[in-house]
């Protein structure tokens, strides 16, 4: 599926190999990581690069530090984390280019591993400056990109670097997240079933209009099926709608009828007062919703609907909750969608930050067949879109 060469396809024994990995784990307000499974996620490729013997330096962003170096995006408890997983020292870099860090990599030996500082302490990162990029690339005579969660950006760690080293290989997990995203649009086990909720209608309207001519069946909900309802000639109080969405809205379902997808949305809503998650709620359907009243999950009749369709089907993508599912009294339609997820026999992927959060709240996440490590890079897959940390690697000869 992957057509890009893999840690499998190289020689790392006694070389230097700058491994770009997804560390930008959550912290408590303590600095301390409250999820670590990014790193988890990256433990294959780094146990497989020191088994080989590999001198491995690893770079990462952490948070938005804008370019200067903030000593709350640290990566220092990331490196200290790592040390514990992996039962040896990380040595933790001063920062990730500069004469200090050039000599502590000479001096890596077979199996040893660095962890850079934060990538995103230098603005050449996020311009992709050729600058920078040769900076880096200077450490490493082997490049290997194993952060999914940021093939989506054309930055100096992800694109530059791998245009600077020759061979530039994927990871074990952006080769497990292309071959999970990528069989289930191209030879998924039918029926396929997209589940797409969240928000607004206007983030995932491309990921729609790429999945249409692919899926058999698309279910809608979250806040952007309010604006699909408008399109069909319902009023739904004071739900969220994007007003001047609307006529694509009415565009993506007539294109899903030509095509033969049944596209389906919530028929009834839990429906409160106000968006709080105190508010006063009460079940309404499409026909009979009060003005004065918003939608913030889908309704118990949707919930069946939705969850047998789910049970009937070969694949399930999902991406967006089905409503506010941080507040409880409006989380019954997500975590009815993780729990027919978890008890069907479909392979299910999840992805995009929310549903895959929703998840890991629902105990289940162990259920689904894959979870997806980018919310943004899995959302552009889907949207059909090239990944360039992805493009820029090399080929399989
Ligand atoms: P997204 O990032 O687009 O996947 O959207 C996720 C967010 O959508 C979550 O924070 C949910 O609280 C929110 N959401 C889901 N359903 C609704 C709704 N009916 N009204 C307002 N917000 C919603």
């Amino acid at each position: 599926m992957l057509n890009k060469m893999t840690v499998k396809d190289i020689d790392c024994r006694g070389k230097r190999v700058l491994c770009r990995v997804d560390f930008n784990v959550p912290l408590d307000t303590e600095g301390r990581i409250s999820d670590d499974n990014r790193i988890v996620a990256a433990l294959p490729t780094i146990r497989y690069i020191l088994d080989q013997g590999g001198r491995l330096i690893l770079t990462s962003h952490l948070g938005r530090p804008k370019g200067q170096p903030k000593a709350e995006f640290s990566l220092k408890p990331v490196a200290d984390h790592l040390a514990m997983l992996l039962s040896k020292p990380v040595i933790m870099a001063p920062d990730c280019i500069g004469s200090k860090v050039e000599q502590l990599a000479q001096a890596l030996e077979d199996g040893q591993v660095m962890l850079l500082e934060n990538v995103r302490f230098h603005p050449g990162e996020t311009t992709n400056d050729p600058q920078f990029s040769s900076q880096l690339a200077g450490l490493a005579e082997i490049y290997v990109n194993d952060a999914f969660g940021t093939a989506h950006r054309a930055h100096s760690s992800t694109v530059g670097v791998a245009q600077l080293i020759t061979p530039a290989v994927a990871g074990f997990l952006i080769e497990k997240e292309i071959r999970y995203l990528g069989q289930a649009v191209t030879e998924p086990v039918r029926p396929l079933v997209a589940i797409i909720g969240g928000a607004k209608v206007s983030d995932k309207l491309p990921a729609i209009e790429n999945l249409l001519d692919k899926v058999d069946t698309l279910l809608i909900g979250g806040g952007m099926a309010y604006t699909f309802l408008r399109a069909q000639g319902f009023t739904l109080g004071t739900s969220l709608v994007e007003e001047d969405r609307i006529d694509l809205a009415s565009t993506l379902l007539k294109h899903a009828a030509d095509q033969g997808v049944r596209l389906v949305l919530p028929q009834d809503h839990v429906a409160a007062a106000e968006f709080s998650a105190e508010a006063d709620h009460q079940v309404c359907s499409n026909s009979n919703f009060p003005d004065n009243r918003m939608g913030l999950d889908i309704g118990p009749q949707t919930i069946a609907e939705y969850c047998q369709i789910v049970s009937e089907s070969g694949t399930v993508l999902w991406n967006g909750p089905m409503g506010v599912f941080e507040f409880p009294s409006f989380a019954k339609g997500t975590f009815a969608i993780a729990q027919a997820l978890a008890d069907s026999k479909a392979v299910s992927i999840i992805g995009g930050g929310d549903s895959v959060a929703a998840a890991n709240k629902s105990g289940l996440a162990d259920r689904m067949t894959h979870i997806s490590t980018g919310g943004g890079a899995s959302l552009e897959f889907l949207e059909g879109k090239e990944l360039p940390g992805i493009s820029a690697l090399n080929d399989k000869l």
